[in-house]
């Protein structure tokens, strides 16, 4: 059976965790193909909050696998918290499973994401602090230790010493802080994480090419999203990874031609947390109002975000670079309230119209916003369930996007909750 992609279209935190929730209902295996536990995933069910970091959002379902790929950097400590969270929430983490490739978010690697950080200052880049991007640096550096090395403890010594050996002097000298001591290290993650983490260390590409040979529905989760993507996002204020669905291959150890469905998750608004551009951006009260009423807080780190219209000149982008072939469109009752309500279709920069995203990042920090105003609905959108019920103007708004995209919306999320969506448009 071919595989599905589900992605972000902007700066992350659209509500990808519901829709793979949802998704994963059809599902036998979703697999996690990048980032760290920088993921941040809110799943509302039955009335209970869970926030998964690094655990598929699939591991709701019992009938799922969830797969932690290799393009994924894991802090083994973080990840038996979150297993251990799961199990005192009644959820079985035991059919979880992580790529022994992947490679391990270590204590040296936060220090480093915390200096650097420190040391970038007002260039800063707003990173979570959790040592993925050292870890993804060193695993580009071909100095990381991967989840395999917990299972050889000579390996796991004899990488962590080479290691270390240039991190302590780089910590100590240039950054004032105090070195890792290396035996205690590995002495903690070799009984600690090894001995714990072992029935769950596995050939996951194997894995999921048993599931997709034998007809297995396999859904390929993204965290972060587009424009957060190391590549095609707006550097420096990215992620370390490829959100994006080529990333998923990657990340995951398919090829193209097993994927046939790319979903595109937009938000029917813009926000992004921490510095970089951002066009549409909104700093008066329209754009509290949408922080208000969209709850937009990180779900890790508390940072509120930064809000604006929505965006199609990225939507377009993003159809590009994912080959997006349909839309999830994610709190249309957020703009519930609103009216009338703008949509920006292209840029103004120094005087001319741009219809698709300019590659120069200084285009974009100057890039103007041209608008166009459809009326709002001003009804409560929360109880809608088919799209018969939608008021004509959130249906009219909805078909602007998907003529501003050029594909069509197949879910929209109405609430928070884990039944509070419609299918506009049959899946293609
Ligand atoms: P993700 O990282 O892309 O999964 O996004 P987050 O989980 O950080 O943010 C999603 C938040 O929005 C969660 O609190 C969801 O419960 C909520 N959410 C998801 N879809 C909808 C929706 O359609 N309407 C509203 N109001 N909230 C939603």
């Amino acid at each position: 059976m071919p595989a599905t992609v589900v992605v972000g279209t902007q700066w992350g935190d659209e509500g990808k965790g519901k829709f793979t929730d949802l998704l994963a209902r059809d599902m036998d295996m979703v697999v996690r193909y990048q980032g760290g536990h920088n993921a941040g995933h809110t799943l509302v069910v039955e009335g209970r909050t869970f926030k998964l970091q690094l655990v598929p959002s699939g591991v709701l379902s019992p009938h799922v696998t969830p797969i932690i790929g290799n393009g994924v950097v894991v802090d083994p400590l973080v990840l038996i918290a979150e297993m251990d969270q799961l199990a005192a929430g009644g959820i079985d983490c035991g059919r979880l499973r992580v790529s022994g490739n992947a490679h391990l978010i270590l204590p040296y690697h936060q220090a480093l994401d915390v200096v650097t950080e420190r040391h970038l200052g007002r260039n800063k880049l707003g990173t979570t602090k959790r040592g993925i991007g050292p870890a993804y640096a060193d695993k580009a550096a071909r100095v990381g230790l991967r989840v395999q090395d917990l299972l050889d403890p000579k390996i796991f010594r004899e990488k962590l010493g080479v290691v270390l050996h240039e991190k302590n002097p780089l910590l100590a000298k240039v950054y004032n802080r105090l070195p890792f001591d290396p035996e205690a290290m590995a002495q903690q993650y070799l009984e600690e994480c090894g001995p714990r983490l072992a029935p769950h260390i596995a050939d996951t590409v194997g894995l999921i090419h048993d599931a997709l040979d034998t007809g297995g529905n396999v859904l390929l989760e993204g965290a972060q999203a587009t424009f957060l993507d190391l590549d095609h996002g707006t550097y420096p204020f990215v992620t370390s990874s490829n959100p994006v669905a080529g990333g998923a291959c990657v990340g995951a150890g398919i090829g193209p031609r097993h994927i046939d469905r790319v979903i595109g998750v937009t938000k029917a608004y813009v926000t992004r947390v921490g510095s970089g551009p951002f066009p549409c951006e909104l700093t008066d009260e329209i754009g509290d109002h949408l922080v208000d009423v969209g709850h937009e807080y990180g779900t890790n780190t508390k940072r509120r975000r930064r809000c604006g219209w929505l965006d199609t000149v990225m939507l377009r982008h993003a159809v590009r670079v994912n080959s997006l072939s349909d839309l999830a469109i994610t709190k249309l009752d957020v703009l519930d309230d609103l009216d009338p309500i703008r949509v920006c279709v292209a840029y103004d920069i120094d005087g001319e119209r741009h219809h698709s995203l300019p590659y120069h990042q200084s285009d974009i920090h100057r890039a103007v916003p041209v608008y166009e105003d459809l009326p709002g609905w001003r009804t409560d959108l929360t109880g809608v369930s088919d799209r018969s019920e939608l008021p004509r103007q959130a249906d009219d708004y909805l078909r602007f996007i998907e003529e501003q995209a050029g594909v069509p919306a197949s879910l929209v999320g109405v609430g928070p909750g884990r039944d509070q969506f419609l299918t506009y448009r049959p899946a293609p």
